[in-house]
């Protein structure tokens, strides 16, 4: 029943939630009173385009150019082609191009582009040398959050002549949270996501549809609520958000460096410490690998989902402290995605590395936040 009740409520949600942004000025009470008194959930649909051929031709027409990216783009890892960050800035500069054009042209982008943001057994499975997860993750769903970013910026901006701070804020930590993301691309393909989740509804609906409208929620709130933050308060967020970015990376970096160096490397001005931990394929054979404990892997297990917990915080902080949630849904729901992450990838590695795992355990005991968790 959870399952049934995730699977029907989730997209509806997320409609709920769209509807409110764009139509009831990011309040949830007057979503409610709609939906009680002036036509139910059918009012939400019927403000959806839903049979408009351009809506399908604009989702068909990315989902082409992602897959002749992925093929054509060359990339140097042997299991999963290393091209995200080459993908990703193409289709960022695609996207200037083609606004610029139309602009040109006396069009306004925003109304043909964002009505595609509103759509929406294996592990890895794969469809002509596509990589399926590869695709909805990161080449759709990552892609689309980016551009969702910079077309609502764009759409204030035509709207009210201006970007405000607050929008330029949010935008400017959320595309480069994104631009890291697909720099450090290579490094998502050992996580969970790539390794263990299967192509189900989770994964691909969520990639597909839930990234692009529920992630972007904070632009889509400030396209119709500009508020302006401030001078102090615009230096204060960004700073920290930049912050957060950088301690995030470099926390993910640490890893891999130490993989990458197979343990022989100095962090943080001393010789790594590291667990040489054995594992077994599915196939018998036995294979090592390098658990770091130093640095941010020995300050806890997940330290990197604070910054990244944090950094979120600041995008959404710019929607100041007034009575809305909206903005803070994706933060609240981030939370709890990462403390049950927490548990998800502990689960993976004890199964995985056995006695090893525990002595890493037992080296840093806490699993996100030191002496609390
Ligand atoms: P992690 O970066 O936590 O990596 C987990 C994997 O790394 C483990 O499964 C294990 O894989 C390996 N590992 C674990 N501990 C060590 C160690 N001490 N030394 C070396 N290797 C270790 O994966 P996540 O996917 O949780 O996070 C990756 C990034 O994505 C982070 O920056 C995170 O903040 C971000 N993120 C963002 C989300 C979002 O929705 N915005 C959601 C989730 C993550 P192996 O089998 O290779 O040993």
């Amino acid at each position: 029943s959870y399952r049934c009740c995730s699977f029907c409520w989730v997209p509806q949600s997320v409609m709920y939630l769209w509807y409110a942004s764009v139509h009831c000025q990011g309040s949830l009470t007057e979503l409610a009173d709609r939906l009680t008194n002036r036509g139910g959930p059918a009012l939400v649909w019927a403000a959806v385009s839903v049979a408009n051929p351009a809506v399908y031709a604009a989702i068909l027409a990315f989902c082409a150019f992602q897959v002749l990216l992925m093929l054509l783009v060359p990339g140097h890892v042997p299991e999963y082609k290393d091209n995200g960050f080459a993908c990703y800035l193409i289709t960022m500069a695609t996207f200037l191009a083609g606004t610029v054009y139309l602009k040109q042209r006396g069009l306004t982008p925003t109304r043909q582009l964002p009505v595609r943001l509103l759509l929406g057994h294996r592990a890895l499975p794969r469809i002509c040398g596509i990589d399926i997860k590869v695709f909805t993750n990161c080449r759709f769903g990552l892609t689309v959050w980016a551009l969702a970013v910079a077309v609502f910026a764009l759409k204030s901006y035509e709207l009210h002549g201006r970007v405000v701070d607050g929008m330029a804020v949010t935008a400017a930590l959320q595309l480069l949270y994104l631009t890291k993301f697909f720099w450090w691309e290579a490094g998502y393909y050992r996580t969970i996501d790539i390794i263990t989740d299967r192509a189900g509804f989770y994964i691909c609906w969520g990639c597909l549809c839930f990234v692009p409208s529920f992630y972007t929620l904070v632009s889509l709130f400030m396209v119709r609520q500009p508020e302006p933050v401030g001078p102090a308060w615009t230096a204060a967020l960004l700073g920290f958000g930049l912050a957060s970015l950088a301690v995030n990376y470099w926390s993910d970096w640490q890893k891999q460096a130490a993989r990458a160096a197979d343990g022989q490397l100095n962090i943080w001005g001393r010789p790594a410490r590291v667990i040489r931990a054995k594992y077994s394929l599915e196939n018998g054979q036995e294979r090592q690998s390098v658990l770091l404990a130093s640095g941010f892997w020995a300050v806890s297990r997940h330290f990197h989902y604070i910054p990244e917990l944090s950094l979120t915080l600041c995008w959404s902080a710019v929607c100041g402290t007034g009575c809305h949630i909206i903005p803070y849904m994706y933060f609240a729901f981030l939370s709890v995605l990462l403390f049950h992450r927490s548990f998800r990838d502990d689960k993976k590695c004890r199964d995985k590395y056995g006695k090893y795992w525990s002595e890493y355990c037992k080296l840093v005991p806490y699993k996100i936040v030191p002496f609390l968790f």
